[in-house]
């Protein structure tokens, strides 16, 4: 233990830390670190593998914010941005003004270079770990354990700031790269809100991050952004930011917006948001969400179609053995198409384009 703390506080390199303790470390531990221009001090806590909090420890603070990535482990970027992050941290080089939970939500696919181990974690959310689980003790592997984990993080971290002050700011952007192109290179799933407004201001923030198509979603799901959405009332997104790549293979100018602003907005740097401007911005809503019921299962597009292509009315987007799913709105588009799926599981969503006034 004393090896694992000494060697971060020393290199600040958590991500090796968590690839190296894949499903967990011997117990938590924590650190003071001091900021080198201000000398203010924070408090490090590492819960567990892949879960560390930074928390300021002479300054009054406003939000509660969490940055989550590898919730599957082979969308590197966003591995990157945020183990860059954590060690200017640790390193003392970087500015906290916030509470900040760091989460490496599945490091084990991370060292197999996979989106998951045995089950797509982001189904996982919301009680999805205990679904499904026939009549054995426990949950049945360890991607369901870990998700019950990585929720009951994120409840003690929210808590635990509720506990400092009233009326505080709750955010959490789940980070990812999307499996196929998309023609909107970067967007963020906005998850269902039941009714409450769809925040501008929030929109205004992801612009920042160079991301400017957002998708409403109209139902409770499994993700881990609705899940904090939900539960606990936080600004919540699944932000895509582009195409899956290895480990040293990502344009990493091409997250240059993303990092600026994430950066700021924990350092408490003022975020010079662009006034919402609907023009900015492509909206779309989920129009037809397919689920795959046969043996017989096929796309009629090709595998390098990206996402948010949009298709004339009328043809057979897929055939599920004798069932024809054919575009019946203008501006219907693809998202998320994988014929692989297993039975019963979504195939592929078609989206519509919409406002949010
Ligand atoms: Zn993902």
């Amino acid at each position: 233990m004393h090896q694992l703390q000494s060697k971060l506080q020393k290199d600040g390199d958590f991500l090796s830390l968590s690839r190296e303790n894949e499903w967990s470390i011997p117990q938590p531990f924590s650190f003071i670190v001091t900021h080198q221009a201000s000398q203010q001090q924070s408090k490090v806590s590492v819960i567990d593998t892949g879960l560390i909090v930074f928390e300021p420890l002479e300054k009054n603070t406003t939000k509660d914010i969490v940055l989550s990535s590898a919730v599957h482990g082979n969308e590197t970027a966003p591995i990157e941005i945020c183990a860059d992050l954590i060690q200017q941290l640790i390193l003392g080089k970087l500015f906290l003004a916030e509470r900040v939970l760091f989460i490496f939500g599945n490091p084990a696919s991370i060292n197999i270079s996979q989106r998951f181990v045995e089950e797509n974690m982001n189904r996982l959310f919301s009680g999805g770990h205990s679904k499904d689980q026939g009549h054995g003790e426990g949950l049945i592997n360890k991607e369901r354990h870990r998700a019950l984990l990585l929720e009951n993080t994120v409840r003690g971290f929210f808590q635990t700031g509720s506990e400092l002050s009233a009326n505080r700011e709750r955010s959490h952007y789940d980070l990812h790269t999307a499996i196929r192109g998309s023609k909107n290179d970067k967007f963020a799933v906005y998850p269902f809100r039941h009714g409450k407004a769809w925040k501008k201001e929030q929109l205004q923030f992801l612009y920042s991050c160079g991301i400017n198509t957002i998708l409403l979603s109209h139902s409770p799901t499994t993700t881990f952004s609705y899940f904090s959405s939900n539960e606990f009332g936080a600004d919540a997104f699944t932000v895509e930011l582009g195409k899956v790549k290895p480990f040293g293979e990502n344009d990493m100018s091409q997250f240059q917006q993303v990092k600026d602003t994430l950066t700021s907005f924990i350092s408490g740097k003022d975020l010079f948001l662009k006034p919402f401007d609907e023009n900015d911005f492509s909206i779309f809503e989920i129009y037809q969400t397919i689920n795959r019921h046969g043996e017989n299962f096929v796309l009629n597009f090709s595998d390098d179609v990206d996402n948010f292509t949009d298709f004339p009315v009328g043809p057979v987007l897929a055939t599920d053995d004798d069932v024809e799913i054919i575009v019946k709105k203008e501006g219907e588009a693809i998202i998320f198409p994988n014929a692989e799926v297993a039975i019963g599981q979504r195939a592929l969503l078609t989206v519509v384009p919409t406002t949010i006034d």
